[in-house]
């Protein structure tokens, strides 16, 4: 099994293959090809596993795929990818190794986390953003602003979706999902490394019923 038999695009294999990641880890065996059909999918994955990789590059290659739009001509930025984990550690990391998949491309990754500024926040976003990588706090502080609108998500990422819920982002995300298109015209991907009462039903909330459970 190497990477070279997915579907993912030419210039991601490419990037990949800079990384020298030889071959897809056990999660990326299943969630690359199940993510790139287009089918919700809920995963069971550790840090370590390799789950990054394993639904950035098969967003990313579906994004370069279909067309960007993330032009900085336009007033309102309309990202199609939105990923959300709940550190900024953590979003630090998913968005160097989403700026490593899409090298070459014209992809505009953009990062948005709490502590820092919003005006600075603001004008990177505004210059053009087809993914958004974000904290829960600062992405509900931002959407209500009129630069930047989340009806054109097409794929949305919940990264430690059970940290999440434990520091207290349960009603931010609630929040959050209300301004998204609804869950049967975008693709979701929720991970989470514990499946309590309160993941299980965040789950049943936002996947579509067929969501496919990966581990
Ligand atoms: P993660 O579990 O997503 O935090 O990834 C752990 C580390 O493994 C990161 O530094 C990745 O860059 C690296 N990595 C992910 N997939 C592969 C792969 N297929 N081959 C080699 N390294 C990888």
């Amino acid at each position: 099994c190497k990477f070279t038999d997915s579907d993912l695009s030419e210039v991601v294999l490419n990037n990949i293959e800079k990384l020298d990641y030889r071959r897809p880890t056990p999660i990326q065996k299943i969630a690359v090809p199940l993510i790139l059909t287009g089918r919700d999918m809920l995963g069971c994955a550790q840090t370590g596993s390799g789950k990054t990789a394993s639904f950035l590059l098969p967003i990313i290659s579906q994004m370069l795929k279909n067309g960007l739009n993330g032009s900085e001509f336009q007033e309102v930025q309309a990202p199609q990818a939105v990923v959300l984990c709940p550190t900024r550690e953590l979003i630090i990391q998913l968005y160097t190794e989403a700026r490593k998949f899409s090298r070459g491309t014209s992809l505009k990754a953009k990062l948005a986390y709490g502590g820092t500024s919003v005006r600075i926040c603001k004008e990177r976003i505004k210059k053009g953003t087809d993914m958004l990588l974000a904290t829960p706090g600062r992405l509900l502080d931002i959407i209500s602003h009129d630069y930047l609108t989340m009806d054109e998500v097409k794929y949305l990422v919940l990264d430690e979706a059970d940290r999440m819920l434990e520091l207290g982002f349960k009603e931010t995300l609630e929040a959050i999902l209300l301004k998204m298109p609804p869950k049967d015209t975008r693709q979701t991907v929720m991970f989470s490394a514990t499946f309590p009462g309160i993941v299980k039903e965040m789950a049943r909330q936002y996947l579509q019923p067929n969501h496919v459970f990966a581990s």
